[in-house]
C-alpha cells in the first residue's frame, strides 16, 4: 500500500451508520476517513418527505456519545434529525471527505483500492461500507407497469401531499412509509386506495419505535442467555401509530386492499376484474442495500446481499465490513437506536487485528 494515499480504515458513507463508526474509530489508534457522495451531512434523512418524523422519541434515537436533543413535544421531525447528524459530525470533528463518490472497490495484495468517479484513488487496509439503502429503492415488477399513463414515484422521492391535491392516488406498500404517506395524502386527494401485500399490522397506540427496540433487545438478551424471551411486540415493519396515522384511522382512511394483478393505462386491475383508475401511484415498497460500488469484489449473492459473519465482516473478503444495512448486518442496525452496538463491534474487531 503506497504510504501517501494509504489509511487504515475507509468508511464509505457518512450517514448515521458511518458517523457511529467514525465515533469509535476516532477513539482507536487507526488512521481513517469517511467518504460521502453527498454535498451536505445527514445521510438519507436529507431526502425524507417534509412531514416525516422519527417513530421513536429523541431519547431512543441517539448515536454513541451524544444524546439527540429532544424537540418540544412529539417525535423529532426530519429536519431535527438532519441537524443532529450534521452537528454530530462537527462535534467529533470526523474526517469526512465530501463529495467523494466511491465508484468501485478493488482488491490489491496489501490493501483495498477505492476509486472515485473521476479516477482519484485511495488505499485502505480495511473498508467499512455504510452506504445505506436510500439510493436503491425497490419497485416490484408488476405486469403492465410501463403502460400506466399516470405519474409513478417511489416513496424515496415523495416530498409533500400538495402535489397530489384533487388526484386519485394508489399507495402501494403496508409499512410505515405507506401508512404515513397515505395519512398525509388522504387529506387532500380526491381519492386514495391503499394496496398491501398482507393485511397491514398496526402496533398498539402505546408501542412506538423505542418500545419495539427495547422489547426486541430484551428478547435478544434472553435468547443469548438461554432464558425464555418475553413475548414479541411486533416487527420493525409493523406500523407505529404516530399521530398523523392515528388521525387517519379516526377518519377511516386506513382501509387496505389486497394486491392487484396488473396495471393498464388507466390504473390497477384485480384478479376478479375489478379496477381502480388512478392519476398517480406511490410505491412504498422498500429498498435494497446500496452495494453497487462493491461489485468488482464479486461477493454479492443472487438476493443482493453479501455473506457476512455476525459482526458484518465479509466472509470472502475479510478486509471488508458491512454496517447499518438492517438485520443481516446486526440486530436493528438500520436504526439510530440500534447502530451503536454493531459500529462499536466492527471497530473493536478491526483494531484487534480484524
Ligand atoms: P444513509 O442514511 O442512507 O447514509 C448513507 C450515506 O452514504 C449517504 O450520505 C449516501 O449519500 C452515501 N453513499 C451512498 N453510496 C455511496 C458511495 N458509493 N460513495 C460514497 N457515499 C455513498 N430509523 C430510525 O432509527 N428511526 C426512524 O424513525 C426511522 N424512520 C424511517 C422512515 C423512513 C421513511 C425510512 C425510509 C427510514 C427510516 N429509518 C428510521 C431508517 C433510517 O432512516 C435509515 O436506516 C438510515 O438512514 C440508514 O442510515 P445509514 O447511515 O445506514 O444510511
Amino acid at each position: 500500500m503506497s504510504g501517501s494515499d494509504g489509511i487504515d480504515v475507509a468508511v464509505i458513507g457518512a450517514g448515521q451508520a458511518g458517523l457511529a463508526a467514525g465515533y469509535f474509530l476516532r477513539r482507536a489508534a487507526l488512521s481513517f476517513a469517511l467518504l460521502d457522495d453527498a454535498a451536505e451531512p445527514g445521510g438519507a434523512w436529507r431526502h425524507g418527505w417534509d412531514g416525516l418524523t422519527l417513530f421513536s422519541p429523541a431519547s431512543a434515537s441517539s448515536l454513541p456519545g451524544w444524546p439527540m436533543p429532544a424537540p418540544a413535544g412529539g417525535y423529532p421531525p426530519r429536519d431535527a434529525v438532519v441537524a443532529y447528524l450534521a452537528a454530530y459530525e462537527a462535534r467529533y470533528a470526523l474526517p469526512v471527505r465530501r463529495p467523494w463518490r466511491v465508484a468501485a472497490v478493488h482488491r490489491e495484495a496489501d490493501a483495498l483500492r477505492l476509486e472515485r468517479v473521476d479516477g482519484a484513488m485511495l488505499h485502505a487496509r480495511h473498508v467499512i461500507s455504510a452506504t445505506g439503502n436510500w439510493s436503491n429503492p425497490f419497485i416490484p415488477d408488476i405486469p403492465g407497469r410501463a403502460s400506466f399513463r399516470g405519474r409513478q414515484l417511489h416513496s424515496a422521492h415523495y416530498r409533500e401531499p400538495r402535489d397530489f391535491a384533487g388526484a386519485s392516488v394508489l399507495i402501494v406498500g403496508g409499512g410505515n412509509s405507506g401508512a404515513q404517506i397515505l395519512a398525509e395524502i388522504s387529506r387532500v386527494a380526491a381519492r386514495t386506495a391503499w394496496v398491501t401485500e398482507q393485511p397491514p399490522v398496526f402496533l398498539p397506540d402505546d408501542v412506538d419505535g423505542a418500545t419495539l427496540f427495547q422489547r426486541a433487545t430484551e428478547r435478544l438478551l434472553a435468547l443469548q442467555a438461554g432464558r425464555a424471551p418475553p413475548p414479541q411486540l411486533g416487527g420493525l415493519g409493523n406500523i407505529v401509530m404516530v399521530p398523523p396515522v392515528r388521525e387517519a384511522r379516526a377518519r377511516g382512511a386506513l382501509r387496505a386492499l389486497p394486491p392487484f394483478a396488473r396495471l393498464d393505462a388507466e390504473g390497477a386491475v384485480w384478479p376478479d376484474g375489478s379496477r381502480i383508475a388512478a392519476d398517480a401511484i406511490i410505491w412504498c415498497t422498500g429498498f435494497r442495500p446500496a452495494l453497487r460500488h462493491l461489485a468488482p469484489l464479486g461477493l454479492t449473492r443472487q438476493d443482493g446481499l453479501i455473506p457476512v459473519t455476525p459482526l458484518g465482516q465479509a466472509l470472502e473478503e475479510p478486509r471488508l465490513w458491512l454496517l447499518g444495512y438492517g438485520e443481516w448486518t446486526g440486530f436493528a442496525s438500520a436504526t439510530l437506536a440500534g447502530i451503536t452496538r454493531p459500529a462499536r463491534a466492527v471497530v473493536q474487531a478491526i483494531a484487534a487485528g480484524g
